[in-house]
C-alpha cells in the first residue's frame, strides 16, 4: 500500500486481526451512493436460511470437521445451509481473488463472493497465483496505485494495451510507459473496438494492508493495468480504527467495482443485479449491530 497510510500502533485492538482491506481512491466523490448506510435498499434474497442456521448453532465442517456457522472459511463451503437455499449471482467477468497466507480466514470476506457467484470467482493462496502476462490486455488489478486509473478510464486502457500473439517474440510495453505514448496507438484502435471494454478478469488483493505491499510488488502483477474505485465508506465492522473509512472490506470492494462496470463499462442501468454479493456481509453486520446495542455500545 501507498506511504501515506497511517502505520498500524501496537495499541490498535484491531492490529491483529485486521481484515482484506481494499482501499477505495480518496481523489473523488461518489454521486450515485448515499453517503449514510450504503447497505439499506440492496435487492437481497431473503435471509430466512440465516436464521435458521444461526437458530441451529455451530455446526461441524462437513469437509474439515471445524466448528462453524454458515459456512466454512477454509473449505469454502456452506455448513447447515444448502447451495440452493442461499442466492447465487452470475458475474459479467471473472473475479481471483489472491489471499495472503498469513491472512486469518475467518476475518476474510473473500468467502462470501466464492460462495454466492462460484462459478465466476477463484480464490488463490500467495505466491501461488496465475501469470497475467499474456492476458494483461482484459486483466485488471484493483489497487490505489499512483499510476491507478478509474473503472471510467479503464476499457480506454485496456485497449491500448497490443495482445500478445504466441509468436512475439519481443515483450510489449509495460501498461505505466503506455499512459505516456499512447498517441500513436490511439490512432490504430479501430472504431468499432472503440466503446467495447475488453476486460475478462478482475484480481482483487485479500490480505491487511500491511501484506499487500509483498503481494503487490510480486513481478506477476506488475504488468497490469491497476484501477482505483471511487470513494465509497466501509461498513465493514473490522475496520481498523484510526483507518480511513474508505477502506473496503474485499466483497465491498467487488460489489462496487462491478456496479461501476456494469454502468460505466456495460453502459445499462444497475437494478441491483450484484446486490446478493453483500448477502453474508449484510446479514453479518446486523447481527453484530444487535449484538453490540444489546452490549450498550451503540
Ligand atoms: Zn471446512
Amino acid at each position: 500500500m501507498s506511504a501515506d497510510l497511517p502505520a498500524p500502533k501496537k495499541g490498535d485492538p484491531c492490529f491483529v486481526c485486521t481484515e482484506s482491506l481494499q482501499r477505495s481512491s480518496c481523489n473523488s466523490s461518489s454521486k450515485d451512493e448515499p453517503k449514510a448506510e450504503p447497505l439499506l435498499g440492496l435487492k437481497l434474497a431473503s435471509h430466512a436460511p440465516l436464521e435458521r442456521a444461526q437458530s441451529a448453532g455451530r455446526l461441524k465442517c462437513p469437509k474439515c470437521a471445524g466448528s462453524r456457522m454458515f459456512y466454512c472459511y477454509t473449505c469454502f463451503s456452506l455448513v447447515g445451509i444448502s447451495q440452493q437455499e442461499i442466492p447465487t449471482v452470475k458475474l459479467p467477468i471473472k473475479i481471483d481473488i489472491i489471499k495472503h497466507p498469513n491472512e486469518t480466514d475467518g476475518k476474510s470476506t473473500a468467502v462470501h463472493a466464492k460462495l454466492i457467484a462460484p462459478d465466476d470467482v477463484t480464490v488463490y493462496t500467495y505466491p501461488c497465483i496465475p501469470e497475467y502476462e499474456s492476458e494483461r490486455h482484459e486483466v485488471v488489478l484493483v489497487f490505489p496505485g499512483s499510476q491507478s486509473v478509474t473503472v471510467e478510464e479503464m476499457s480506454k486502457q485496456l485497449l491500448e494495451i497490443p495482445k500478445k500473439s504466441s509468436d512475439d517474440s519481443t515483450d510489449a510495453p509495460c501498461p505505466k510507459r503506455l499512459k505516456r505514448e499512447v498517441k500513436s496507438l490511439e490512432e490504430q484502435c479501430t472504431k468499432n473496438q472503440q466503446g467495447v471494454c475488453p476486460l475478462q478478469r478482475v484480481v482483487f488483493i485479500d490480505s491487511t494492508w500491511n501484506q499487500t505491499n509483498k503481494i503487490i510488488t510480486d513481478e506477476r502483477l506488475q504488468a497490469l493495468l491497476q484501477v482505483e474505485l471511487k470513494t465509497r465508506k466501509t461498513c465493514f465492522w473490522r475496520h481498523q480504527r484510526g483507518s480511513p473509512d474508505t477502506y473496503l472490506a474485499t466483497i465491498e470492494a467487488i460489489y462496487y467495482f462491478l456496479k461501476d462496470f456494469h454502468m460505466q463499462c456495460l453502459s445499462e442501468e444497475y437494478q441491483g443485479e450484484y446486490d446478493n454479493l453483500l448477502y453474508f456481509f449484510v446479514y453479518l453486520h446486523k447481527l453484530i449491530n444487535n449484538a453490540k446495542k444489546a452490549a450498550g455500545k451503540l
